[in-house]
């Protein structure tokens, strides 16, 4: 029997869903509902190679639900029918509440909510789109996966700020991590790759989409990650800074004058290479770079420079290395990004196959030359497939 999961991704303004078929990976309907509680909102519902779009009236979340469900029984597939076992919610922050995915009852959404100040643009977020797609689906198990769950094997000597040891304590401020449904399927489908048992392999994963994040992998446990309290340490980023001396936070008060929202909004949505050169869109930068933008080009060096700088810190943490995994647009697209990551790092056993780099392909591939001691490979991540695995895998534990 065809075992199907309606896969959820509830965000403040918009309801991402999928119904995913876990056995063979294929989706049969992928959808968007954007703008919500705005004016203009708009639903895509794509299902048997066609692509509806649609006006909707979406004042909250509830709307949302209702046009999504009305989606599918206009559209198809008719979801009482599709095989549906269960329902799969993203939710971005677990905390150290949530080591695995679980099932969702009343005291689970309690401590989603209550996590809240530790992820306040989207665990409420989260938490709206669970309440109403348990009301629209109160027979099926809803089940949560949490985007930091991956990471919370991350030893204390990784996850811990120096930091006044009671503060950080009170405020629960340590190292979480995210992107981890990506680094857990991702670092998986390597060591099928690569034909090894995930827990004898140790890749360093770099998943590279609009945010960004590297995570070190040994034997299939997280053991490092770029990301901290909040996805904007680390990498540099469409619109992140990534690291960045955070006494520049009490600069710009001091001589600027500017509040603390100002400084969260220019970290968070006016940097990265959008605040370096103007362009968020990797494509974009590399084509302004190759035309001799030197803003675009500067932008395009500083990106590339933080990630040899984590893979050599990462290849310091896990001591072996048997592969570095690309994955997310930039990661998965990019073959200048690839190139400017990796080069000069042969000396840590890392050699690109400049040919096999230009190649362009959804599957999973080797680029690393023949002789290359660490592999370096392209895997197409899938968070939805990993949501609606984990969800069926809670579903079958409870028989
Ligand atoms: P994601 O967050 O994984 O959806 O990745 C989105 C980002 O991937 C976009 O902002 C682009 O910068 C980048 N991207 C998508 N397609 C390409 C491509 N063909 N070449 C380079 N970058 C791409």
């Amino acid at each position: 029997m065809t075992r199907r999961v309606l896969v959820i991704n509830s965000g403040s303004s918009s309801l991402k869903y999928q119904v995913v078929d876990a056995d063979d990976g294929t989706a049969l309907a992928v959808g968007l509902v954007e703008r919500i509680g705005a004016t203009g909102g708009r639903l895509s519902h794509t299902t048997a190679g066609q692509r509806h779009v649609v006006e909707v009236d979406v004042p909250d979340h509830a709307a949302a639900m209702a046009a999504m469900a009305q989606a599918f029984a206009g559209y198809g597939p008719e979801l009482a029918d599709a095989g549906l076992v269960a329902v799969g919610h993203r939710v971005v922050q677990g905390g150290e509440a949530f080591a695995r995915s679980v099932r969702i009852d009343a005291e689970v959404l309690d401590t989603v909510i209550g996590l809240s100040d530790l992820a306040p643009l989207h665990n409420p977020a989260n938490a709206a789109g669970i309440r109403v797609a348990m009301a629209q689906f109160p027979d099926l198990p809803h089940v949560a996966v949490f985007d930091t769950a991956f990471h919370l094997t991350v030893p204390p000597v990784a996850h811990t700020y120096a930091l006044d040891r009671k503060i950080a304590a009170a405020h629960r401020i340590r190292r979480y991590g995210f992107h981890g449904t990506s680094h857990a399927y991702v670092s998986r489908a390597a060591a099928a790759f690569l034909g090894r048992e995930p827990d004898q392999t140790n890749v360093i994963v770099l998943h590279l989409g609009n945010g960004a994040s590297a995570c070190a992998v040994r034997g299939g446990i997280s053991v490092d990650t770029s990301m901290g309290l909040t996805p904007l340490e680390g990498l540099v980023m469409g619109t992140r800074t990534g690291d960045i001396d955070p006494a520049v936070v009490f600069h710009l008060a001091r001589t600027a004058g500017m509040d603390i929202d100002a400084i969260d909004d220019v970290f968070n949505k006016r940097s990265g290479v959008l605040g370096l050169s103007g362009r968020q869109d990797m494509r974009d930068l590399v084509d302004a770079a190759e035309c001799g933008d030197d803003a675009a080009r500067l932008a395009l060096e500083v990106y590339c420079y933080r990630l040899r700088k984590y893979l050599g810190a990462y290849a310091a943490v896990l001591g072996r290395v048997d592969a570095v995994v690309f994955t997310a647009g930039v990661g998965e697209n990019s073959a200048p990004v690839r190139a400017g990551a990796l080069a000069g790092l042969e000396s840590l056993g890392i050699e690109l196959d400049p040919e096999a780099n230009q190649v362009r392909s959804s599957e999973p591939r080797d680029i690393a030359t023949p002789g290359s001691r660490v592999r370096v490979l392209v895997i197409p991540t899938n968070e939805e497939l990993e949501i609606a695995r984990q969800a069926l895998e809670v579903v079958d534990s409870r028989g």
